[in-house]
């Protein structure tokens, strides 16, 4: 049984004060938990990664970045590699997020490189596949992400190391989701597609992403091959984003 993963990617909202009181409002609620029946991940901006892990150090909340460089260091202005994400207090980092790939023209092989230097700095990598509107209204929605799928994910993998996580395109920030069945076929379709490229594939998780909400949660989350969800706008509230923990 897949333990489920509740993660939040802050994007580029969060200011120090809201950003270290929010982490530490979920930290407290894991703690006085005790046991619950999911991982949880948030995602600041890069600004916060270190402030974050130092006040959540010692709890169950685990931090994480939202991209990295593939180079270890160099001249790279602006660019933050594995190696200081992990330095900074992460464990994990989205790669290959649609806005990435559509804002700074990443492509299938540049999320691979990104996904293996996370692996080399002993982060897990969340590598974000999604088909836009028009490829699923053309029907191509399985094959767009079965090829993003083949082309973002390195040697290397492992079910330890890597996580997948669908986020259609059209559903991000719309309100919009797909049906369940929907979800349930395209996240069928990515278990057959890792299987060979991961490591232990029966074991991988793969999150769905695109406008989850404590509402919507329980549904999507009870889809079959559905291993917990990788939320925007809901994570940027403590009680939406345990909302939706919780339907676990
Ligand atoms: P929303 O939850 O705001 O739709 O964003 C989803 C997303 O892009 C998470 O990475």
């Amino acid at each position: 049984e897949r333990r489920k993963l509740i993660a939040g990617n802050w994007k580029m909202n969060g200011l120090r004060a809201a950003g270290l009181e929010l982490a530490k409002d979920l930290a407290g609620r894991l703690d006085a938990a005790g046991s619950v029946k999911f991982d949880m991940l948030v995602c600041p901006p890069a600004t916060l990664v270190h402030s974050v892990a130092e006040a959540v150090a010692g709890t169950p909340l685990a931090v994480g970045g939202q991209d990295c460089h593939v180079a270890k260091s160099g001249a790279h202005t602006g660019d933050i590699s594995a190696a200081m994400l992990a330095d900074s207090g992460s464990t994990h980092v989205i790669v290959g997020h649609s806005e990435r790939r559509q804002n700074h023209g990443e492509d299938d092989a540049l999320v691979s490189a990104k996904a293996s230097a996370a692996h080399q700095a002993g982060l897990v990598a969340i590598v974000c596949v999604g088909e836009t509107l028009e490829q699923r209204e053309a029907g191509k929605a399985l094959d767009v992400v079965g090829t993003q799928v083949a082309g973002s994910i390195p040697a290397g993998a492992t079910a330890a190391n890597t996580v997948i996580a669908y986020e259609p395109v059209w559903a991000i920030g719309t309100g919009k989701t797909p049906t369940a069945a929907d979800v349930a076929e395209v996240h069928a379709h990515i278990r057959k597609a890792i299987d060979g490229r991961i490591e232990n594939p029966g074991q991988a998780r793969i999150l769905y992403g695109g406008s989850v909400k404590p509402s919507n949660a329980a549904e999507l989350l009870s889809v079959d091959n559905v291993d917990g969800a990788l939320v925007g706008g809901a994570s940027l509230a403590a009680d939406d984003f345990w909302g939706i923990a919780e339907t676990c």
